[in-house]
């Protein structure tokens, strides 16, 4: 069989406008999907050992099978020609073998397909084209509302990027939440508008997020994946996420219409046994492009004009969208595959097991964990200041860090996960994503949540005055084990100094048991003992 082309289509690019689908004729070209094993537990590392291998959380990995035969089944009832191969029923482990092979039957003339989110498959797709002489034909990908091109002019001639340069360069350039040349409601930034805590008696009633309920399509997936994928981390039981673009939207309407007004002050906010809060829980269908990040943006500003959410609920949202979205991937790209083995902080502990079981008195981590654990899902604020600051203060191999935050969340690409990880969580870029270590002790845990109520260590004590008590709070020990530790790097540095100036406070004695108490710690962590 020969066809002019072959249209690959990835588990995140099921956008039905898609360029590699343009000038599609069904006479002479074919597209190709296929689901394979290794995609869910692959090596970051070439020498592939465990503790880097992104081991994909059931619920991930049928998240994308299903919204991907959902995508094929659309594409067959429109009568064009698709080839899809479901897991279990061909016996190609990765991805290379697979197209490797259809490459071998079709004869394309060339490859088409739009940039994948992924640098690692974007080189194996290259390589199979190389193999088999095929031209490899690499679409724009129109999903996204800054092009490589505009992030690359954007980017030139900086020494620094920061988010806030970015966005606002956005926000003009794509005339969202303007007025005029002026920025609606007169700022750029609602920040200090998004920091809002709970008070005691806690959010109150929530509106529970649209759920739906699995199809035939789902129900067979979320089977096949029990039984293959038996022993990877996480459950189905509570699986409720959208599969195709009209799901989307309408849990995307939801959020608008029930949770944004709440968004931006509470935002940062944690409660105990509340995974979702306020958050729009879109995250998943952006990346898989069931949704158009415009779009989105669009309908968020549409809702303030309309005068049914505030200025900083609006601003608040679209900053993640339009600008934390756009900017992660920019910076990806920019700095891919060097951003793999970032490690300025030289950090080398190897991830603690409760990352994988939950099991911890923290309070805060077990909550984090578990519910991970059950939905695939945890918001920013419980990435960033819970897992992501234990591993930051702890000192964990970033890449096993990197490892497990692809492998546990419904939403993770590499593209938006590893900036947020090696960059924004780990400081291991050097500062090329943030500006300073986002470091804090467990006293910012107990300011935006309810978890260190519910905890048996208190969030104010470094170490443990009486032996044996076991009170001290680990994230405040290692906090201050993280300042005396990096301090060389950051005393004289213009944001960090500030923070670590407050370590003069502290007595020679002082440190020295806080030291000890770390090294306790860590001796515990990596003895797999539960602390
Ligand atoms: P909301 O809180 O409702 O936010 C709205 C949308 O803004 C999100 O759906 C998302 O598309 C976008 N957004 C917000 N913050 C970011 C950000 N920092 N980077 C990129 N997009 C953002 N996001 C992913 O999409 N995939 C990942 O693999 C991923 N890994 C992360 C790892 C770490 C260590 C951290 C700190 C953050 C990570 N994020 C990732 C960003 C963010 O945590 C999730 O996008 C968000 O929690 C998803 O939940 P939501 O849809 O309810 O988001
Ligand atoms: Fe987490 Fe420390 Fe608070 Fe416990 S006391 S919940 S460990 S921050």
């Amino acid at each position: 069989m020969k066809i002019n082309n072959l249209i690959m289509i990835l588990g995140d690019q099921l956008d039905r406008h898609s360029s590699a689908l343009d000038d599609f004729d069904a006479r002479c070209d074919q597209i190709f999907m296929a689901e394979v094993r290794e995609e869910s537990a692959h090596s970051l590392d070439a020498g592939g050992t465990s503790a880097t291998t992104s081991w994909s959380h059931k619920t991930r990995t049928a998240l994308f099978f299903s919204a991907m035969r959902h995508f094929a089944a659309e594409l067959e009832a429109k009568n064009l020609p698709v080839r899809y191969l479901r897991l279990g029923e061909h016996a190609y482990i990765g991805l290379a073998q697979a197209l490797d092979a259809a490459l071998a039957e079709f004869k394309p003339a060339r490859l088409i397909c739009v940039k994948p989110g992924d640098y690692r498959v974007r080189a194996l797709l290259m390589a199979s084209c190389a193999r088999a002489q095929v031209e490899y034909c690499e679409r724009l990908d129109r999903h996204f509302i800054c092009s490589d091109a505009e992030f690359q002019d954007w980017s030139r001639g900086r020494k620094e990027f920061r988010l806030e340069h970015f966005y606002r360069h956005l926000r003009k350039q794509h005339g969202m939440l303007m007025d005029g040349a002026k920025p609606s409601g007169g700022e750029w930034n609602y920040d200090k508008e998004n920091r809002g805590s709970f008070a005691a008696s806690g959010p109150g009633s929530l509106v529970k997020p649209l759920a739906f309920a699995p199809d035939a399509i789902t129900q067979s997936v979320l089977e096949m994946v029990q039984h293959e994928f038996a022993e990877h981390p996480g459950s189905l039981a509570h699986f409720d996420w959208p599969v195709t673009p009209e799901q989307a939207e309408a849990a995307l309407q939801e959020f608008i219409a029930l949770r944004l007004c709440a968004f931006g002050e509470y935002q940062d906010a944690m409660w105990m046994n509340e995974p979702y809060l306020y958050h729009s829980r879109i995250s998943a269908a952006l990346n898989m492009k069931l949704l158009d990040p415009r779009k989105v943006c669009q309908q968020v500003e549409a809702s303030y004009r309309a005068g049914r959410v505030s200025i900083a609920a609006a601003e608040g949202f679209i900053r993640q969208v339009l600008g934390w979205r756009e900017f992660v991937r920019g910076l990806y790209w920019m700095h891919m595959p060097a951003y793999l083995e970032d490690n300025a902080l030289a950090a080398l502990e190897p991830l603690p097991a409760l990352y994988w079981n939950a099991n911890t008195s923290m309070r805060c981590l077990q909550q984090t964990v578990q519910q991970t654990l059950d939905f695939g899902y945890a918001h920013h604020i419980q990435r960033l200041m819970v897992t992501g600051l234990f591993a930051l203060l702890l000192g964990v191999d970033p890449k096993q860090l990197h490892a497990w935050y692809l492998s546990v969340y419904v939403d993770a690409v590499e593209w938006a996960e590893l900036p947020n990880t090696i960059g924004m969580s780990q400081y291991a870029d050097n500062g090329l994503m943030a500006s300073k270590p986002y470091c804090a002790s467990g006293k910012y845990i107990e300011r935006m949540s309810n978890y260190c109520s519910n905890c048996s260590y208190r969030p104010e004590l470094a170490v443990d005055s009486t032996v044996g008590a076991q009170r001290a709070c680990p994230f405040t020990t290692l906090y201050w084990d993280f300042l005396q530790r990096h301090q060389q790097k950051f005393s004289k540095h213009p944001r960090a100094a500030l923070q670590w100036r407050s370590l003069t406070r502290l007595s020679a004695e002082k440190i020295e048991a806080i030291q000890l108490q770390a090294q306790t710690l860590r001796t515990a962590l990596r003895a797999g003992q539960k602390i």
